[in-house]
């Protein structure tokens, strides 16, 4: 609206000028000729207004022609700024979003990590509570695999010989083709010492018998502590050459096997330990300690399972006499060939024990007097006849024997050995180099007989 009241307002001072101009230039004259060729039919005034029309339309036209170039312009102005905000905003977006991928990922790989340490301390914790060896290889191929799901990879530990690996769990692609037996003296991370990587793909790592011709690249590392070497891990890919194991990774799998080797050298020292205190050093045999032990088992078991155990006791006759005739070393040799004939002639679960002294004791499961009376005589005969002959003895080694047995004449570890022991005494007694049986029935020197019932005598003596 205030437009066109300018618009007009211009159109008419365009007229007055114009106007004007025309009466000062003259033309009013050639006007008044021009339009009395029309003042015939009454238009004088005609072209004159129709000039200023057109003249007024053209400004007019004019006018909003750069009007409209203004606001075109000003409007491509608008949308550049809005196609410009719009653009920021999107980069905004994707920053905002990529901060928030970054902070998943950073958080998922927190989670991994903690679920990691967690797996860590527990399987140092099931490492420590573990009292075999079985139970140390299990422990460590479950928290390996869980440490390592996606890999391909073999957990092989060294046999009871040490002379081969031993593969005690495997995962991941091609598992079945993971080599079972590899001596320990062609394994690479044995002959260099430390961790065996190799990820070139030349077809020439690792052992010789192992089937591995389609691996593109290997890590081994050892299960180790104190240069002693009890197993490897062994990780292969048959599809991608270079690390397998990213570096934390990697660090993380070096120091779970030094725990799990540290566990495993525990272990060897504890067994080693419990092997010194339960045996006897000059004979190898279980001490009194560890016969305590495996005399309380036998029994126990004896009476889950309802049959008699029978514990002798042996002593060596007059033995202060040849230690004081050939000397003690030649004592010491006695007591071990008496050692390892008993030994030898035990069954696989009979027991020998040095108690002390020249005093052995055997536990004979599952065996009855009259047995057990049979097989001492045996004994008896066999190291004198044999110490005889041997060229380690210096004289025929006699031995006397006291039997008692569980249940009928006791049931508890210390009382059954008393009661064999009192037999001992018996067959002391009645001139040694014999086996005297513990009888119940009779009173406090009961074991000087043996039960006619059971058809059980005294041997007759060798010498
Ligand atoms: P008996 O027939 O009554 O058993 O007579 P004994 O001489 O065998 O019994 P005694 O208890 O008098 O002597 C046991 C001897 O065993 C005394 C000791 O010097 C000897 N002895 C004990 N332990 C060892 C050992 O480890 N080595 C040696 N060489 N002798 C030992
Ligand atoms: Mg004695
Ligand atoms: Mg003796």
């Amino acid at each position: 609206m205030k437009r066109s009241v300018s618009d007009s307002l211009i159109v008419f001072i365009v007229f007055i000028v114009f106007y004007f101009f025309a009466a000062l230039s003259g033309l009013n004259e050639h006007w008044v000729s021009w339009a009395s060729t029309y003042s015939s039919i009454g238009l004088d005034e005609l072209p004159v207004a129709l000039a200023i029309l057109c003249l007024a339309l053209a400004w007019y036209a004019w006018r909003r022609l750069r009007d409209a170039n203004a606001s075109h312009q000003q409007l491509s102005e608008t949308v550049e700024q809005l196609r410009l905000e719009a653009e920021e905003r999107k980069l905004a977006v994707e920053q905002a979003q990529i901060l928030s991928d970054t902070k998943h990922e950073m958080l998922e790989y927190e989670y991994l990590r903690s679920k990691k340490l967690q797996h860590v301390r527990l399987m140092s914790d099931a490492l420590a509570a573990a009292t075999s060896l079985d139970d140390l290889q299990a422990i460590s191929v479950k928290y390996l695999k869980n440490l390592m799901p996606d890999h391909t990879v073999a957990v092989l530990f060294a046999n009871k010989t040490f002379e081969n690996w031993a593969l005690a769990g495997a995962w991941g692609e091609h598992k079945d083709k993971v080599y079972p037996n590899v001596t320990l003296e062609q394994c690479q991370v044995l002959q260099q010492g430390k961790a065996y990587i190799d990820s070139s793909n030349t077809q020439q790592m690792l052992c010789g018998n192992a089937n591995l011709t389609t691996i593109k690249s290997v890590a081994c590392y050892p299960i180790a502590c104190q240069a002693q070497y009890f197993g490897v891990v062994h990780i292969r890919s048959e599809r991608l050459t270079g690390s397998l194991l990213s570096k934390e990774d990697e660090q993380r799998i070096i120091a779970v096997c030094n725990t799990i080797g540290l566990h495993f050298n525990n272990l060897q020292l504890r067994t080693e330990l419990s092997m010194a205190s339960n045996r006897d050093e000059l004979t190898g045999l279980l001490n009194r300690r560890g016969l305590g032990n495996t005399l309380k088992r036998e029994i126990t078991t004896s009476e889950q399972q309802g049959y008699e155990v029978t514990v002798a006791m042996i002593d060596i006759d007059h033995f202060k006499n040849y230690n004081d005739s050939f000397g003690h070393q030649e004592g010491d040799k006695a007591l071990k060939f008496v050692a390892e004939t008993l030994a030898k002639n035990m069954r696989a679960r009979d027991v020998v024990a040095r108690y002390g002294g020249e005093e052995f004791i055997l536990v004979l499961p599952n065996t009855s007097k009259i047995i057990a009376y049979k097989k001492l005589k045996m004994l008896i005969a066999t190291v004198a006849n044999d110490s005889e002959l041997s060229p380690d003895c210096k004289r025929a080694i006699t031995l006397s024997a006291g039997i008692a047995t569980c249940p009928q004449d006791k049931s508890s570890e210390e009382a059954l050995i008393k009661s064999a022991d009192l037999a001992l005494y018996a067959a002391k007694k009645r001139g040694r180099n014999c086996v005297m049986a513990y009888k119940v029935a009779s009173s406090k020197v009961s074991a000087t007989k043996p039960s006619a019932a059971a058809n059980i005598i005294p041997t007759k003596q060798v010498k």
